[in-house]
């Protein structure tokens, strides 16, 4: 029900209600009113009957009552009247004429009490008035004494006067009265209902314009225009709240085009701009506290960790694997993965291409084809896998898989947002790689890309914890190239550095990952064998002094150059309490092979070192 016919329903009932009240009140005074003064005109009738029959009695003309009473009947709007004798006067006069006898109970009792009776008889057709009033015997008043001629006791009953009135006239023109009220107040209701509907109508479009306006307001359009017919205030409220909404309109689309700046993809689609501008600056919030706090992070790992942790905390994704792709080499390394298992097979990490998402640079959805991508392994699982770019050397892969289908649509919903966190670390990430790029650039030999010495000076102290910690045991070799100045003499610097890089690849090729080959100096190495046996330690030494030995350099003029080395070894901790003293030893059992004849492994022994203990 609308406003407008509720209030036109409550004024029509209250004006009804109002109406009914002044009826009922109408009707009730108008009632006692009738009935009033019927009992009087009943009072003066009985007073005149009973002056006039003290008249007729004293003037001797009581034989002529009858006419008497007929005409006050008759002129009186009187009903029926009839007078009745009472005891005493029966007994002194007779019972009288044969009208004046008791006719009822009333009668019977008002001549026994001497109080008068009035009683109202109503029903559908007639109200009648019936009163009886007692005739009292009365001594002298004037000049008229009852006692006279009556043999009574003064205060008797010398009789009763009855008389009906009939006051139905008065009933109906009651009720013709209140039908007048209830017509005016009918009509009074009419007008009073059409000057409301005619002032109040406005006011209740305007009411309803506004409330159509706040609705779209709170589904975000300040698009509606209010307007009214109505002048004065409503036109008022009417003019600011229209430049309030297009001010709010103004307002909100510079929001959004200023929002979609920062995030232009369009993550968030929806018809509200409120909450559309609510979401994006939760949105970039996220990212900025994301971006400030990567950009403290000491590494590259660490970022991935946050990126993974983003995954896990704020996208609540169950099941993933993150890799880094080497865009040059195409390799793919796995960073982390929830499973246990590969989510693709094994070729893919070696070749990345085989990964459609990294082949096609664009993100891989399993619900839009079947089979979509070769690499997974499982056909019955779905994926969703974010390629992303960071520069020209590295990519990111976000390979999120999951049996259940809503989880497959929650995750192609989050793909935007994730890209936004993706596009947020990729300088931090650049900038990580580029100092680690610095880090091994500064910490690596040039020439032959093995470790200098500086990083042996910056790792010696972890590798000794790492050995302590692990009861680990080294073997330092000490490694120089035997005459190797008369290369640089004969040959040139050239043939020198050819000689140089082949070693440092011998080096490569014989030592496992655990293991460190160092260009110490100019042609000397260093090698640290990870926790080998003495055996084995001395294995790899033969293996480095031979296949070093067996390679020929062309030093043009189809000769061949080739040349030997020299090895001295120590073990730590059995030579040495620290690395550096196992490298000095080391440098001790090399100037030994040096100086017994070179082209030999010589391992370390206490006796050999004559210097200090340090
Ligand atoms: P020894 O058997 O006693 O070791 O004799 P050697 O001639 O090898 O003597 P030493 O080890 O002292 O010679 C080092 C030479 O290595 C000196 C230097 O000219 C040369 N050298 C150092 N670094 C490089 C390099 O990067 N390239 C070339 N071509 N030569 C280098
Ligand atoms: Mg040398
Ligand atoms: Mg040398």
């Amino acid at each position: 029900m609308t406003t407008k016919a509720r209030l036109l329903l409550v004024v029509t009932f209250m004006l009804l209600g109002l109406t009914a009240a002044t009826i009922i009140n109408i009707s009730l005074n108008f009632r006692d009113y009738s009935i009033n003064s019927a009992i009087e005109k009943s009072q003066m009738a009985a007073n005149i009957v009973k002056d006039g029959l003290t008249a007729h009695m004293v003037n001797g003309i009581m034989d002529k009552r009858e006419y008497f009473l007929n005409k006050i009947e008759t002129s009186n709007n009187v009903k029926s009247l009839w007078i009745a004798r009472g005891e005493g006067v029966v007994k002194q006069y007779g019972k009288g004429l044969y009208t004046e006898n008791v006719r009822d109970a009333i009668d019977k009792e008002v001549l026994l009490s001497g109080n008068s009776i009035k009683k109202i008889t109503e029903n559908a057709d007639s109200t009648i008035l019936r009163v009886t009033i007692p005739y009292k015997a009365t001594a002298p008043i004037g000049d008229t004494n009852c006692l006279t001629c009556h043999n009574v006791q003064k205060g008797d009953t010398l009789g009763i006067v009855s008389m009906e009135f009939d006051i139905s006239d008065m009933r109906n023109s009651g009720m013709m009265t209140i039908l007048k009220i209830f017509g005016i107040n009918l009509l009074f209701i009419v007008v009073v209902l059409f000057l409301i509907n005619r002032y109040v109508s406005p006011y209740m479009k305007l009411f309803s314009n506004l409330q159509d306006g706040i609705k779209k307001a709170y589904s975000g359009d300040f698009t509606h225009n209010f307007e009214t017919k109505v002048g004065g205030d409503a036109k008022d409220v009417v003019e600011q709240m229209n430049s309030l909404f297009s001010k709010m309109q103004e307002t909100f689309g510079d929001i959004k085009y200023n929002l979609a700046t920062f995030i232009p993809q369009g993550c968030v689609s929806s018809a509200d701009p409120l909450h559309e501008a609510k979401t994006i600056i939760n949105e970039l919030s996220d990212i900025y506290k994301f971006k400030k706090t990567i950009e403290l992070d000491a590494s590259k790992d660490e970022v991935y960790r946050r990126i993974i942790d983003i995954l896990k905390l704020k996208y609540h994704v169950g099941h993933f694997a993150f890799y880094e792709t080497n865009n040059i080499t195409s390799e793919r390394k796995l960073i982390f993965s929830t499973e246990d298992k590969n989510i693709c097979f094994e070729k893919t990490n070696k070749d990345a291409t085989n990964c459609r998402a990294y082949r096609t640079n664009s993100v891989t959805i399993s619900t839009e084809f079947p089979n979509l991508c070769q690499a997974c392994i499982n056909e019955n699982i779905n994926y969703v896998c974010i390629p992303f770019n960071i520069n020209h050397d590295i990519s990111l892969t976000v390979s999120m898989t999951s049996e259940n289908i809503d989880e497959v649509h929650m995750m192609k919903k989050n793909i935007a947002s994730i890209k936004h966190y993706l596009e947020a670390a990729k300088p931090v990430i650049e900038s990580q790689i580029l100092m680690e790029k610095l880090r091994d650039t500064s910490l690596r030999d040039g020439m032959t890309g093995l470790y200098n010495r500086r990083f042996l000076e910056e790792t010696i102290d972890k590798i000794m914890s790492q050995a302590n910690r692990n009861k680990i045991g080294y073997t330092i070799m000490m490694i120089d190239v035997d005459f190797f100045k008369m290369v640089n003499d004969t040959y040139g610097h050239d043939v020198g550095d050819k000689v140089i890089v082949a070693l440092s690849k011998v080096l490569k090729e014989n030592i496992r990952s655990a293991d460190l080959a160092i260009r110490y100096g100019g042609e000397e190495f260093v090698v640290i064998l990870n926790n080998p046996t003495d055996e084995g330690a001395m294995m790899v030494a033969t293996k480095i002094h031979s296949e070093f030995a067996a390679l020929s350099f062309d030093v043009g003029h189809s000769e061949k150059l080739k040349k030997t080395m020299s090895i001295g070894m120590a073990k730590f901790p059995t030579d040495g309490d620290t690395i550096w003293k196992c490298i000095k030893y080391a440098d001790t059992a090399l100037y030994v092979a040096k100086s017994t004849g070179r082209n030999k492994i010589v391992e370390f022994k206490a006796e050999m070192f004559q210097g200090e203990d340090f």
